[in-house]
């Protein structure tokens, strides 16, 4: 009898009304009924069981990027503002980055919200800065890029660039007028130090120039690339004194005279970080405009190895919401009539990017923790920017091949993130510059030029 029932069931669990015709034929729909009213309580359980089983499909186990728990390691605090973080970027900003992204435009509403968040110049103290932790700052740059590596770009030059350069070479009087609004998002700086002719060799070969006359200086010279600039109501401008040859820093206010800014346009890239051309024509800045310590390039490079960690980390964002939305696309993509993260090639893919990405995780951890112990050198920040702009590449590419068609397109959330990675991999010093300066440290040898 259980024989037959199974055979019943095993036809019931693809039965429709039109089939149950065609079923008739096979079996004896009579005799089933009759056994099925000949059966006692536990056999009509045990057989509803059957029935049943089967039917539901198993659930994924649930998408967990941070794999070897590094979370784990931070302080309830730093988790807590972590996942506040989180919260806020799901809610309100991922639903809004495509549409500005294909615009080519800035989401200006979002910056009082910015504000609340309370994380702008986190690690400095003192000028409103909470004075938190450089893994904490980390985090937070990752948590961004995690969802829009354009709006962590706008923060790494507010909060790390132009309040770096502020609050590592500027006058307390300088950082009491700044920080403190820059930090609340009321005042927002762009940081101008790569030129049109001048971008990997800016150490040696700032073409732009500054003169003393009295107690101001002239700017003359354009800058390239200049995140925020358009908008921004200061830029610190890196320019070579034409008297002693070294480089110094100006806050140029958008307001000074002979200073210009024009849009770059046509980006595939980083497309919501509104990047300038500036153009400074006999730019009038006050000596008590001029970064008062800012002497020479190393000054400008105390800056860049602090933000350099901060790109790392976003790349590491930036692979993440690749790994993730990918990986979610793998569980309900069917091919074959089956779930495409079932097959093997595609679980390939899936496992060299977590691998990949846990041992970003991981690296850049330990870089935020020498951070803290205030052991960073510069070579440190460079390996960290190579490997994790190398592998975040790789990452966001095989996301994309894993999705087929629907991964070169916006609204299935890995496009931004394979074309944001492109300008991520070359700011801040490129795979090269920042290999040079890796290979310096450990050979001796400056392979430069
Ligand atoms: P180049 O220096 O012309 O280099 C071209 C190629 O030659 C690269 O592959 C490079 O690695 C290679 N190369 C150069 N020298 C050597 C060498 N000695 N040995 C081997 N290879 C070498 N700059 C700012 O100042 N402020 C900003 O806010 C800012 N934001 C940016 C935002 C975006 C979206 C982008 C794309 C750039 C931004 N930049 C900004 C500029 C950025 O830092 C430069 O693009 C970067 O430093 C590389 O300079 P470059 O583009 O002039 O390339």
């Amino acid at each position: 009898m259980f024989d037959k029932l199974k055979n019943i069931i095993k036809l019931y669990k693809s039965i429709d009304l039109t089939q149950l015709e065609k079923i008739s034929k096979k079996v004896d729909l009579g005799e089933v009924l009759g056994a099925v009213s000949k059966m006692d309580e536990n056999q009509l359980k045990m057989a509803m069981k059957m029935l049943t089983s089967g039917k539901k499909k198993k659930d994924p186990p649930p998408i967990n990027a941070d794999f070897y728990d590094l979370s784990s390691k931070l302080s309830p605090a730093d988790r807590e503002l972590q996942l506040k973080i989180r919260t806020f970027l799901e809610n309100e900003i991922k639903p809004i980055v495509n549409n500005y992204w294909l615009h080519d435009e800035f989401p200006f509403e979002v910056i009082p919200k910015l504000a609340e968040l309370n994380i702008c110049g986190y690690v400095y103290e003192g000028y409103g800065c909470a004075g938190g932790s450089s893994l904490m700052d980390g985090i937070i740059a990752s948590e961004f890029g995690r969802i829009d590596p354009s709006i962590a770009t706008f923060l790494g030059v507010q909060s790390g660039l132009a309040m770096g350069s502020i609050y590592l070479c500027g006058s307390e009087e300088q950082k009491n007028e700044w920080l403190p609004a820059m930090q609340q998002l009321k005042k927002i700086g762009a940081f101008g130090l790569t030129e049109p002719l001048v971008g990997s060799a800016t150490a040696g070969g700032l073409t732009c120039t500054c003169k003393r006359n009295g107690d101001q200086w002239e700017l003359n010279g354009q800058k390239k690339w200049i995140g925020n600039s358009t908008f921004s109501d200061m830029t610190v401008i890196w320019a070579r004194d034409v008297d002693d040859q070294q480089v110094k820093g100006f806050i140029v206010r958008k307001e000074n005279p002979g200073f210009a800014v024009e849009k770059i346009k046509g980006k595939m890239a980083l497309r919501i970080v509104q990047n300038g051309l500036i153009t400074l024509t006999n730019c009038i800045v006050p000596e008590s405009d001029r970064l008062q310590h800012a002497n020479s390039f190393k000054d400008t490079a105390k800056v860049l190895q602090m933000t350099r960690a901060g790109v790392a980390w976003m790349a590491v964002g930036c692979a993440r919401g690749a790994y993730e939305n990918a990986l979610d696309y793998t569980l309900k993509r069917e091919q074959f009539g089956k779930p495409i993260a079932s097959f093997q090639l595609i679980q390939n893919h899936l496992v060299e990017m977590l691998s990949n990405l846990t041992s970003m995780q991981t690296l850049v951890f330990r870089l935020s923790e020498l951070q803290d112990d205030d052991k960073l050198k510069d070579e440190h920040a460079s390996l960290a920017k190579v490997f994790c702009t190398l592998r975040m590449r790789d990452i966001v590419s095989r996301a994309r091949e894993v999705m087929g068609g629907n991964g070169i397109l916006l609204e299935y959330n890995v496009a931004r993130f394979l074309a944001d990675a492109e300008a991520i991999y070359s700011y801040e010093g490129t795979k090269e510059i920042n290999s040079l300066i890796v290979g310096r440290s450990i050979t001796g040898y400056s392979a430069f030029v």
